[in-house]
């Protein structure tokens, strides 16, 4: 939402009471529609087509008189438009002969509901809003990630009483850039945190004071200090008892020995840097402006970004520039509804578990299991309570977020894997040229890897590729995408980046990389890569870009490997 966001100055309540307001300034509008399509049921020359189509005009607009008025608290309005929706409803399955001989009270009752609505309307104009909802949603207290992000020293301390062990994994770790303090005394480890907090701590757990020290030692001293530093426990022991005391001492984590370290530079980067609370994209599709604005506000109060549709017709290309975690849908909608709209989706593969909720007035339980047969995901009726649609839709995002990134990244790096990043790719190249702007494919592939494996075991090259995709995550913009495109190979997007700045950037990380030392079988070594890039609008679509990045890469191999080498688009070859 642009332009009629809220500022974060407005409470969600007077938001809604500017929606309201804004609603009841349209309803004389609405009223003469309602007159006319009225007229039109009237009319001496009506078809049964013709009064079919009117009296389903009627019926939108008093279902949406009703959804509308209940969730902006116009209560008498909604109660008035309820019995009418319901004899237009009644009308619209009688035959054309029932239809015909009922046309007139029909007339008569909906006349005279028009009538209150009309003198409601009057009322409601005259009268300033509004009384405040105390269930109003406010927006979600966000400072348990500054707070730690601010508190982000990263110096870890790591204690174990077998100096060998502890000189290796205090190497290992080094690699991965952790500042550290090596212990291998508990009582030295014990004053140093009285001293001054880590941002995390690593402890073996049995020591020369007992079966159960290090868990001991840290549990009362969890008790003296204010803060709660996270840990994590290393033990040879890997039974029930040692994971249980691990737990009670309040540890985060549980490694066994001979620890895994790409799994526990996953623990430390987690623990130690949380990254904020994910934002979800919702897209809220509603034909009423103010309902769309009013949920649209709601859930941004508590953090989530929206996108709004009001006309059905919109969405696939909205949902194309949008990545939607979840679609809030109505519907009651004119000229598709929302069970239609749902059954489209589900039929364009990129959208078939993207989440769907239904949010509409229906409250007829065999209509609402109809609509979701469409394959939606759930029903939640109008008018809900900010709290409630809030959870509603964060649960579901979260659920989806989570499914997501099983299927899209790659379990040993935590990339993502190779169709999601040559589908971003897409995407990418897309966006590039809808704004007009250059992008960079580039292809790193690692030098001799196989020797690595040959000479220093599998899991040290494991490691070795864990090392490179964190390079890559830590040194790359949030806007650039990281995938492992096979084995040894990775991928990156480089969005809005000229081909000068791309060669830069990789060389740069290149040289990085090129100076981790790595540790296998007591012994060090370092490794390498080599690069390949191509660059839009030089080459102009996907496909190209990743073959002449491809070929690129194989020229740094063959020119002595170690080095960046980029390669314009040829087209005659293609
Ligand atoms: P070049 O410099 O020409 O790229 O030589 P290379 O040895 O790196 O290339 P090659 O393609 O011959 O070997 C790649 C090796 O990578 C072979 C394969 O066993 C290994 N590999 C692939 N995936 C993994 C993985 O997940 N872990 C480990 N440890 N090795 C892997
Ligand atoms: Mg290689
Ligand atoms: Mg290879």
């Amino acid at each position: 939402m642009d332009q009629d966001q809220p500022s974060t100055a407005e409470s969600l309540e007077a938001v809604k009471a500017r929606l309201r307001q804004s609603f009841v300034d349209g309803l004389p509008e609405r009223m003469e529609q309602c007159r006319a399509d009225l007229a039109a049921l009237n009319a001496d020359d009506a078809t049964d087509e013709d009064v079919q189509a009117a009296l389903q005009r009627l019926h939108l607009s008093f279902h949406t008189l009703k959804g509308s008025g209940a969730s902006l608290g116009l209560d008498t309005l909604a109660r008035c438009a309820e019995p009418a929706e319901q004899a237009v409803r009644e009308a619209l399955t009688q035959t054309p002969e029932q239809r015909a001989s009922a046309k007139q009270g029909l007339i008569t009752t909906m006349s005279a509901r028009m009538d209150t609505i009309e003198r409601e309307l009057l009322d409601q104009t005259a009268r300033p809003p509004s009384v405040p909802d105390a269930t109003a949603a406010r927006a979600e207290p966000v400072t348990s990630f500054t707070e730690a992000h601010q508190r982000d020293h990263r110096m870890v301390y790591l204690c174990d009483d077998d100096p060998h062990q502890l000189r290796q994994l205090a190497n290992q770790l080094a690699c991965f850039g952790y500042p550290l303090k090596a212990f291998d005394r508990l009582e030295v480890l014990k004053a140093a945190m009285l001293e001054q907090t880590p941002a995390a701590v690593v402890i073996d757990i049995v020591f020369p004071e007992g079966e159960n020290a290090g868990p001991d030692m840290l549990a009362a001293l969890r008790q003296r200090l204010d803060t709660q530093v996270p840990a994590i426990f290393i033990s040879s022991r890997d039974d029930f008892s040692a994971r249980l005391c691990s737990v009670r001492a309040g540890s985060s984590a549980f490694c066994p020995k001979p620890v895994n370290i790409p799994e526990m530079v996953e623990f430390l980067d987690h623990l130690t840097n949380p990254t904020p609370p994910e934002q979800f994209n919702i897209l809220i599709v509603d034909d009423e402006p103010e309902l769309v604005q009013l949920h649209a506000a709601t859930l941004e109060a508590a953090g989530m970004n929206c996108q709004v549709v009001t006309a059905p017709e919109q969405v696939l290309g909205v949902l194309e520039r949008f990545r939607a975690d979840l679609v809030l849908m109505d519907l009651h909608m004119p000229r598709c509804s929302g069970q239609e709209l749902a059954s489209m989706l589900r039929q364009i593969p990129g959208y078939v578990s993207l989440p769907i909720i239904f949010l509409s007035s229906e409250t007829n339980q065999e209509r609402q299991f109809q609509a979701l047969q469409a394959g939606a995901d759930g029903f939640l009726v109008k008018p809900i309570e900010p709290r409630r649609l809030i959870d509603e839709v964060r649960l579901r995002a979260e659920r989806m977020r989570t499914l997501r990134s099983l299927m899209v990244r790659d379990s040993l790096t935590g990339l993502f894997n190779h169709n999601t990043i040559l589908q971003f790719l897409e995407l990418a190249v897309a966006n590039a040229r809808r704004n007009d702007s250059p992008l960079c494919f580039a292809m790193l592939d690692v030098d001799h890897f196989k020797q690595v494996n040959d000479t220093q075991g599998h899991p040290a090259g494991d490691h070795v590729l864990m090392a490179l995709s964190r390079t890559l995550r830590l040194r790359l913009r949030d806007s650039d995408l990281i995938g492992r495109y096979g084995g040894e190979e990775f991928a990156v997007v480089l969005n809005d980046t000229t081909l000068e700045d791309a060669i830069k950037l990789i060389d740069a990380l290149r040289t990085d990389f090129s100076r981790i030392q790595f540790q296998a079988n007591g012994s060090h070594f370092h490794c390498t890569f080599s690069a390949g890039i191509a660059t839009y609008p030089n080459c102009p679509d996907p496909r190209r870009l990743t073959e002449t990045a491809d070929h690129a890469l194989y020229s740094a191999k063959h020119a002595g490997r170690d080095q960046v080498a980029s390669q314009a688009c040829d087209s005659a070859t293609w």
